[in-house]
This record gives structure tokens, C-alpha cells and sequence, in this order.
């Protein structure tokens, strides 16, 4: 009788034991990734304020320094401290409802600040849906559909995870600029949120690990394999027809000697150019699969070059690789159509795709071929 009492006694306490854990981890559809953005970097001083009470750690014991109170201006003083970094966060909110102002601008979240030599590198900690409410309106225009946005929503978050530490020489996962994504802090757009809302947690993945969804703003008729940006092959990053061709239709001019001169001495005078006709998704031995340029011939008094279409884009500062290009009287005359490198999503693709009723799904499954959605939280 009194095992059995004991028995009894012991699965209710294991178990209230139990409930009580599990009520103390956070709910599942709360819990999300935390990024850490790079905001700042080699200045003196920051000037931070929050909107709720805070806390100050040092991240290396995990200690407390010192307490914060809410809407007040304040600045880390590192001479009285002996840490080289701290952290601000929510005493009593979650992470997610607090927001701090960093030399002026709201950000969601909290703050990192790190010391190294005389310098600071201000760093927000933001939890990832927050981070893509200030990053999806800057990437693609809040005007676009929905669907749209939410096909946005999912490659700026596929992105961001699958990049996390991209810049951890630096001391934080991804900066806030088009070198990774532009990220404008706080933005309270009612379609981006529900865009973002909508796709919570959801990524693409291939194989089972997140892709690296590249996108850009036009492909002008037909999207780029990575290889030929990039040099390395990815199996969901390969060219597709868009819905509509010759988008985005671009000139540009530069004066013969002016475009011979970016060449050098050696090059001389460009007496001609030899490059076959654009047709979109037309492959040559000079352009890729989508028609692109692969290289071109330029024929100087000096020498004959084989510039790659790359090159020219960087030198020339061309919207994209799309292009045609002849020597007309006096003039290098470039036509072309689409903007960007052409990996990945075209968002104006995307736009068209949401307008002909795609939901974002399909559209995703469009631009990443092979590739699948998968909800991580
Ligand atoms: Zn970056």
C-alpha cells in the first residue's frame, strides 16, 4: 500500500513537474531566429534610447550592469565599464515589442554595442519577422500585390538565415545595406506586415537545407543561371522565361574615345565591336543561355580585347548584361533591358506573375526551380 502511495505521489509529482517545464518554455509560434544587424560601425558614440525598461548585459558573463528606463536618452560609457561589449534588452517584454532608437532611428528590438579599440560597432538584435517588417518595403515597392510581397517576404527570410554569420568578422550576421539586404528599421507598412505575417517562418529550402534566394529587380525577359554571374553552379538558380519580354528597356552612350580610353593606352582607338544580336533566351558563343552577354569583342588600333559582360556592366555602370551594343559614328551605343544581375526572382516578374492571380507559392517555385516552402517556426 504505502509503495504504491509512493508510486502514485512520485508520477504526479514528475508530472506537474513536467507541465511546469513545458509551461515555461516558450510557446512555439512565438519563438523565432534573433539577428544581429549591423547598423554602425567605427564611431565614437551612439546616442540610444528605448521604449520600455531595459537591462544592460555584459554578454560574456551574462551579468546585469545596470538597469534603463524607458524613453530616455542615453550613451555607453565603456571608460566606467570593464566589458568590451554590451547588450540592451526587455526586462519584463519580449524582444520583438521593444523598440530602441539608435542616433535617431527606431529600430525593432534591442541594442548591441562592441567596443574594439576606440571605435564602436552598433549592432540591433532583432527577431527575424521584425527584421523583414523593415526590409521587405525597402526591397520591393510596398505598391506591388501581395502575393508579390509574399513571395519578397519568404526570399528576404530564406536569405537571412541561410547568411546568418556572413559578417561575423565584423561581429554581427548581415548589414542593413544592398551588400546583404536594405534593412530600414522600424516600418509599419499594413501590406508588408501582412506579407510577413502571412509566410511566418516559411523558407525555401533544396535538399533539405535553406537556399540562397537571389533576387533582383528585372530580368528583362528571362532570369540568369548563377554560374554565369557567379561562377558556381546551383541547381535552383537556372534561367526561366518570364511572362513578358524586353522589360525595362535601357540606352546608354558614351563618346568612342571616352569608352576607349577605360581601356587603357595599350588598347588605342576602338575602330569596331564584334558581338552577335540580342534575342532573348537565344545562347551563342558569345552570350549565355538567357541571351545574355557573355563576352565581346572589342577591336582597338592597337590591340583586339575580349571583355566579359560583366566587366562591362561594372565598367560602364550598365543596368544589366541584357544588351546589344554597336559603334555609331562617334558613339558606343548600348540598348539593352531589365536591371540587375538577373539570378534568381525577378521582382518585377514577380509583380506580373501576382497580377495574372499566382499566389506566392508559384511563383517561388517559378524562379527557384526544385525548390520547396518549409515552415521553421
Ligand atoms: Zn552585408
Amino acid at each position: 500500500m504505502l509503495r504504491k502511495i509512493f508510486v502514485t505521489a512520485l508520477i504526479l509529482f514528475v508530472l506537474t513537474n513536467f507541465a511546469f517545464a513545458a509551461e515555461k518554455q516558450p510557446k512555439k509560434s512565438v519563438w523565432q531566429p534573433e539577428l544581429r544587424v549591423g547598423i554602425k560601425s567605427d564611431v565614437t558614440q551612439v546616442g540610444l534610447k528605448v521604449s520600455a525598461p531595459c537591462i544592460m548585459i555584459d554578454p560574456a558573463t551574462k551579468k546585469t550592469l545596470k538597469k534603463i528606463p524607458a524613453n530616455k536618452n542615453f550613451v555607453v560609457d565603456f571608460a566606467q565599464m570593464k566589458t568590451k561589449a554590451v547588450e540592451i534588452r526587455p526586462e519584463k517584454i519580449l524582444l520583438k515589442d521593444l523598440k530602441s532608437t539608435i542616433d535617431g532611428r527606431e529600430y525593432f528590438g534591442g541594442v548591441r554595442v562592441n567596443k574594439l579599440k576606440a571605435s564602436l560597432t552598433v549592432i540591433n538584435l532583432v527577431p527575424t519577422e521584425e527584421y523583414l517588417r523593415g526590409v521587405v518595403g525597402e526591397e520591393m515597392s510596398p505598391a506591388y500585390p501581395l502575393e508579390a510581397l509574399k513571395a519578397q517576404a519568404v526570399a528576404a527570410r530564406s536569405f537571412a538565415l541561410k547568411n546568418r554569420g556572413r559578417h561575423e568578422k565584423d561581429g554581427y550576421d548581415v548589414c542593413a545595406t544592398t551588400h546583404c539586404q536594405v534593412y530600414a528599421g522600424f516600418e509599419d507598412f499594413e501590406i508588408v506586415n501582412k506579407a510577413v505575417d502571412e509566410t511566418r517562418g516559411q523558407v525555401l529550402v533544396f535538399k533539405e537545407k535553406i537556399a540562397d534566394a537571389n533576387f533582383h529587380a528585372d530580368s528583362g525577359g528571362m532570369t540568369e543561371a548563377v554560374a554565369d554571374v557567379w561562377g558556381t553552379n546551383v541547381a535552383y538558380l537556372v534561367p526561366v522565361k518570364e511572362l513578358l519580354e524586353l522589360t525595362a528597356p535601357w540606352t546608354k552612350k558614351f563618346s568612342a574615345k571616352d569608352f576607349a580610353s577605360r581601356f587603357g593606352d595599350g588598347f588605342g582607338d576602338l575602330k569596331s565591336i564584334k558581338l552577335s544580336k540580342l534575342t532573348v533566351g537565344k545562347k551563342s558563343n558569345d552570350r549565355t543561355d538567357s541571351g545574355r552577354v557573355k563576352s565581346a569583342q572589342l577591336v582597338g588600333t592597337k590591340k583586339t580585347l575580349t571583355v566579359t559582360g560583366t566587366d562591362m556592366r561594372r565598367k560602364f555602370s550598365l543596368p544589366s548584361t541584357l544588351f546589344d551594343m554597336k559603334l555609331d559614328g562617334g558613339e558606343v551605343v548600348f540598348t539593352g533591358y531589365g536591371s540587375g544581375h538577373g539570378v534568381g526572382m525577378s521582382q518585377q516578374g514577380a509583380k506580373s506573375y501576382a497580377l495574372k492571380d499566382w499566389k506566392f507559392d508559384k511563383i517561388l517555385s517559378h524562379y527557384y526551380s526544385g525548390t520547396k516552402l518549409k515552415k521553421l517556426y
